[in-house]
Order: structure tokens, then sequence, then C-alpha cells
């Protein structure tokens, strides 16, 4: 067994203050945006119609969510944690613009261990004699604000012996930062138990009401942080998803609010009218969330997909192709892309794809601090993600926060990758 910390930059990052305002400002937007698609099963089904047809994984999330749905929802409470991601892109104007890469809904991380970064920083610049700098630095606490929602679905759930059940990764890679949100519960007298896919398996039960029980603890909310890759399933960890779906247990989240956050989705949602459709009568709402849109296009079969593929390959430093998945290290970039392109562009797995904007954002030097890695300068591009959480009790929103950020900070020579891919590290916001 081997412990690392974990990476960071050794100075903070400088992040245009008037961007980063905007990105919380438009949060509590993207929180009920994720929220109405998680609830609109037509528009789940003709987005993903493509998608399901070519991608295995996307398609057996999707069955399960309608069998669900077919059985009858026991679940009455629902908790979103998401975190929205973005770059700040310096197009052609040279004004800076907030660009979205993606919203992730399921397993966001590093909410736990960034509520220190800002701690580590401000240090660094003190031991450097910065002192006023260090004030400047803006103090960020996400694991309180987590912590905060799932102590709300767990009093909502209404059942004071029951647990909350973190679901983690067969081998776990990034313990301490659930640890962090893990405290928060316990300082609230809220109990957390951990396991894994394969426990839920072999221990995990219903009863009449659909209550959720393992080793005969009832469970009242699950905070999943893993089962958003293919490679976590065999057909016993399907049939543990699909029993804690089936459950009355707050999913965190439900199968339906993972397919809201699949690259397909947000694709669709750049559409003309697909907001307006899904947050209707709020105007204001749609227009601060489309502002943060880079383009994004669908490769499904027919004229749009033909032109838009023949355009990608004709130019590909303009684009990222990106796949239906989730963790990082997935997307194609320049000759990769075209090849790949080329390779699918008359065949039906072309649609298991979308093309994006490829957004540049201006570089900045820094130091990337890893365990055992040589200390140098590179030079670097930061991505910022801002959290948010929300509960709604049947149709009622009873919470509806942004709740913290993470700026994470990578070399400009690898175009993918997060943190826990080996790529990027934490980092802290230096307002200017
Ligand atoms: P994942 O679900 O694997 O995290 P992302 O869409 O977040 O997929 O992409 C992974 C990484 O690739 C991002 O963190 C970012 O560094 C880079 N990336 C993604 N989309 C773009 C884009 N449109 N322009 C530039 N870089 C991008
Ligand atoms: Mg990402």
């Amino acid at each position: 067994q081997v412990v690392n910390y974990a990476p960071f930059t050794l100075l903070p990052s400088p992040v245009p203050q008037d961007l980063f305002e905007q990105a919380y400002a438009v949060q509590q937007d993207f929180n009920l945006l994720v929220d109405a698609i998680s609830q609109n099963k037509e528009f789940l089904e003709q987005t993903l119609a493509s998608t399901i047809k070519v991608d295995d994984f996307t398609a057996r999330l999707f069955r399960i969510y309608i069998q669900v749905l077919e059985e009858g929802l026991a679940q009455t409470v629902f908790l979103g944690i998401n975190r929205s991601d973005y770059m700040f892109d310096c197009g052609v104007g040279g004004t800076a613009t907030l660009k979205q890469i993606e919203i992730n809904t399921i397993a966001a991380s590093f909410g736990g261990l960034t509520s220190r970064t800002a701690d580590v920083h401000r240090l660094v610049l003190k031991v450097l004699g910065k002192t006023k700098e260090a004030s400047q630095l803006l103090s960020n606490n996400p694991s309180k604000s987590l912590a905060l929602g799932i102590a709300k679905a767990w009093e909502l759930y209404g059942s004071q012996s029951a647990v909350v059940m973190f679901l983690v990764e067969e081998v776990q890679r990034n313990i301490f930062d659930q640890r962090c949100v893990e405290l928060e519960l316990w300082n609230r007298n809220i109990r957390v138990i951990r396991k894994r896919f394969r426990d839920v398996f072999e221990k995990g039960s219903l009863d009449a009401s659909r209550r959720l029980y393992i080793d005969g603890q009832e469970v009242a909310v699950v905070y999943y942080r893993e089962g958003y890759v293919p490679q976590t399933y065999d057909e016993q960890n399907w049939e543990a998803r699909l029993l804690l779906e089936r459950s009355r247990a707050v999913k965190c989240p439900d199968i339906a609010t993972q397919l809201a956050g699949t690259k397909k989705v947000q694709q669709e949602l750049s559409r003309p009218g697909t907001l307006e459709k899904l947050l209707p009568g709020r105007p204001e709402a749609v227009a601060r969330v489309r502002a943060t849109f880079a383009g994004l296009y669908s490769l499904d079969e027919g004229e749009e997909g033909d032109k838009i593929a023949a355009a990608a390959i004709a130019d590909p430093e303009r684009f990222v192709l990106k796949p239906q998945r989730e963790g990082g290290g997935n997307n194609l970039y320049g000759e990769e892309l075209r090849q790949v392109l080329e390779k699918i562009k008359d065949s039906p797995e072309r649609t298991s794809y979308i093309l994006m904007d490829k957004i540049k954002p201006q570089p900045a030097l820094n130091y990337l601090l890893r365990a055992h890695s040589p200390l140098q300068v590179s030079e670097c591009i930061s991505e910022l993600g801002i959290f948010g959480v929300y509960v709604r009790q049947g149709q009622q929103m009873v919470m509806n926060k942004a709740a913290g950020h993470l700026l994470r900070t990578k070399a400009t020579e690898h175009a993918d990758g997060g943190v826990a891919a080996g790529v990027a590290v934490l980092d802290t916001p230096y307002p200017v």
C-alpha cells in the first residue's frame, strides 16, 4: 500500500474575477436544468436514441432507467451533487470568455481535498513574503456544502437509524477526498458506511416497501463515488446497481441524473429552443446557461453530421472528439481525431461521439508538484469547476446552491485528463 500526497501547484493561478463570478452565478440554473432533464423521459429517450444503438454502456444504464420507471419510483427525495467545469477561452478578440467543458452529475470529486488547498497556497505566499496576495485567496469549503446536501436528504428520508452509504471503488485511490465529506456527516451525528458494488450484490436487499438494507442496516442515502465507467460493471455489479436504483433510498445521483450528464445530452442542450423547453418561463436562466456553451455538434447519421465530420477532418485543431465516457483521457484531438473520424465517418459508430469546439485558454507559468516528479516550471492552463448541490422532495426544491469551487491546472502539453488521470493538479484561483 502506498500513500502519496495529492498533486498541487506551487502557486495559485490567475483567474479572471468576472468569469469566476459568472460561473458561480449560473450554478443554480445548471442545478435546475439537470434536475429538469432527469424528470423528462421524453427528452432523455429522444436525445439518447441514436447513442444507445451504438454505445453499450449508455444503453445498459438506459435500460435500468426504463425498468425502474416502469416499476414505479419508490424514491421520493432526490439529491444532486454536480460539478460544472469551465475553461477561459481567449478566442479571437482577446477578452476571455467562460466556456463550459462539461457538467459531471455522478461522482464529481475533489470537493474534499480542495477545501484545504487555499490554506496551502496562503502559506506558500506568506513564506514568499507575499502577505497581501495571500489575503486575496478566497476560502472555499465544498466538503461542508456537499455534506449539508447529503444531511438534508438523509433528514427528509426520515429514519433516524438509517445510514449514508458511500459507494466506493474496488481500489481506493482518492479516499481522503471522500473522508473530508464523510467527517462532516459524522460531525452531524449521521452514520456513514463505505461499501463497494460487490458488497451490495452480496449483502444488499430490499424489504416489501423497497427500503434498502445492507448488513442489516437501513440505507437512507447512496452517494456514488463509483459507477460511471463500463469497467466497473460485471453482471453482478449491474445487478447491484439495479437493486440500488429500485430502492427507496436517495441515490446521489439517481440513474436519470447520471444520464442527464452524458456528452450527448450536453450537445443536444445547445440546439436552439431546447433550453427554453426544459426551463419554461425562465428566460434569464436560459440566457445565463447558454452564454457558457461552446460550439457542440451532433455526429448522428445524416447531412448535419456529414458536414461537421468533413469540417473536423479538414481542420482537426478546431475541435475535440468526445465519446460517451467519463473520468478523463477519452477524448481525441488533432491528428488522432482526424484519423479516427476518417475511419468511422461512414459507419453508425460515428454517433457514439460528439464534436466540440476546442477551447484555447491563455497559458500561465507554474510549478506542478507531484510525488517523485522533478520540479520544473511548466506552461499551464487551468479548468475551473463549480460544485452544485440540490435537494428535491416530490416536486418541491428544498435546497439549490452553489457549493464551492475547484481549480485544476495542467501543463499545456497534455490535451486531456484530470487529477485522477495523473495529468492535472489541485490549484487555487488568484482573482485578477
Ligand atoms: P471527462 O468526462 O473525461 O472528464 P471532459 O469533457 O471533461 O471529459 O474532457 C476531459 C478533459 O479534456 C478536460 O478536463 C479538458 O482538459 C479537456 N477538454 C475537454 N473538452 C475540451 C474542449 N472543448 N477544449 C479544450 N479542452 C477540452
Ligand atoms: Mg471532465
